[in-house]
């Protein structure tokens, strides 16, 4: 993919990871779903696992499917949060960079057609996760908490919406309870 608004545009935008549907994407052969954490399971830095993102933790595992967290915040947060869920994990990823998409696909010997990325960043979940050729899923950002850095590179990702809008890509509507 040579251009960029290409590696940028998810393959589904949907409002949270609820809205996934796990059957259509298992049925179209994909078996391990990778995912970002802050603001796409849960608020950015919250170290509680709400009792839904249990319960859907469980709808994945029975449709069939792997769960890997990929995130770039630090060691202890990331893995404490997948232990909780009961989900294995990968702090620290560096995305875009691959290698951390490479290794969560190696650990569950599935191949990129056989992966989901599911992520609340452009230039980080689904960048990093189309130029490897994975399925990308955009979320809404569960909350307006963020890290600094983030807060910096949203200013960017608004000129990419614009341009990917301009493409075809259509904003889902917000589902309620958000924080
Ligand atoms: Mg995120």
């Amino acid at each position: 993919m040579r251009n960029l608004w290409m590696e940028l545009m998810p393959d589904e935008y949907v409002p949270s990871v609820y809205a996934i549907d796990l059957d259509k994407l298992r049925d179209g052969g994909r078996r391990l779903l990778l995912s970002d954490l802050d603001n796409t399971l849960v608020p950015w830095n919250d170290e509680a696992v709400p009792a839904a993102l249990s319960a859907w933790y469980k709808r994945v595992v029975a449709s069939g499917m792997d769960l890997c967290i990929v995130s770039n915040n630090r060691h202890p947060r990331v893995s404490e949060f997948a232990q909780q869920l009961g989900a294995r994990a990968i702090p620290a990823a560096k995305k875009p960079k691959p290698q951390a998409f490479l290794a969560a696909m190696a650990s569950f010997d599935a191949a990129p057609e056989q992966t989901v990325m599911v992520g609340d960043q452009l230039f980080t979940d689904i960048r990093g996760a189309r130029r490897l050729g994975i399925y990308t899923i955009l979320v809404l950002p569960v909350s307006n908490r963020e890290w600094w850095g983030t807060r910096l590179t949203r200013l960017a990702e608004r000129a990419a919406f614009k341009m990917l809008e301009r493409r075809g890509l259509v904003r889902p509507i917000q589902e309620g309870g958000r924080e």
